[in-house]
């Protein structure tokens, strides 16, 4: 399969092909077509497999259909991977003007705060800062949500994130898409998959 025939539509391919990314990886060819559906999805994998665009392109695809205010949410259990992703979906998405903001804890809040004032598309964060800007900035909310990802579950549930989410949780949108992606499938991750994912997709490579 190419990008194409997996449904992508022409600005992301030019992204695809601008980053040099030749053919899809097996998470991608396996995820795309289920994600553009919009389907929940759960992936079994590991960094190094692409992971992180087989939930950015779907969710930059559907940001180009309907551009409209605070779009996905993504949390992930450290800062170097919540500035990695973020780089990622901002080299993707850089056709079709994406916006991101970075959350994450050791950081200055006010710029944070600053960021969050310039109404980006795509919050990359990890949860004890999400919490804390929920909490604390003035007229932030998830409450126009879309997307949620939840990346390397299992390490936010090694790293005890799991109460904080299960309050971020209750403030974003039931109807929403959300993408769990975890290197491992373990007991606690199977719970959290039951308490945010609905109907979804298992993809595994
Ligand atoms: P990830 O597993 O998401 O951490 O991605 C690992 C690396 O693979 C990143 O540097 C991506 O830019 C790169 N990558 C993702 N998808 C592709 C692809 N289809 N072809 C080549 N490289 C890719």
């Amino acid at each position: 399969p190419t990008f194409k025939s997996l449904g992508l539509i022409d600005p992301l391919l030019e992204a695809v092909e601008q980053l040099n990314y030749k053919t899809p990886t097996d998470i991608q060819v396996e995820a795309l077509p289920h994600a553009l559906e919009g389907r929940d999805i759960i992936g079994v994998a590991s960094t190094g497999s692409g992971k992180t665009a087989a939930f950015a392109l779907p969710i930059l695809q559907k940001l180009w259909e309907e551009p409209k205010g605070l779009f996905a949410c993504v949390l992930a259990p450290t800062r170097e991977l919540a500035y990695q992703i973020s780089q990622q979906f901002e080299a993707l998405g850089s056709a079709i003007g994406v916006r991101c903001a970075v959350l994450v804890g050791g950081m200055d809040r006010i710029s944070q705060s600053i960021a969050l004032g310039k109404r980006p598309h795509i919050i990359i964060a990890t949860p004890g800062r999400l919490e804390d800007h929920l909490e604390n900035t003035k007229g932030f909310s998830l409450r126009g949500l879309k997307f949620l990802v939840l990346d390397e579950a299992d390490r936010l549930l090694d790293m005890d994130f799991g109460p904080v989410i299960d309050k971020i949780l209750k403030v974003i949108p039931k109807e929403r898409t959300t993408y769990l992606y975890s290197a491992t499938m373990t007991t606690k991750v199977a719970k959290l998959q039951r308490a945010s994912l609905s109907n979804p997709v298992r993809v595994e490579v």
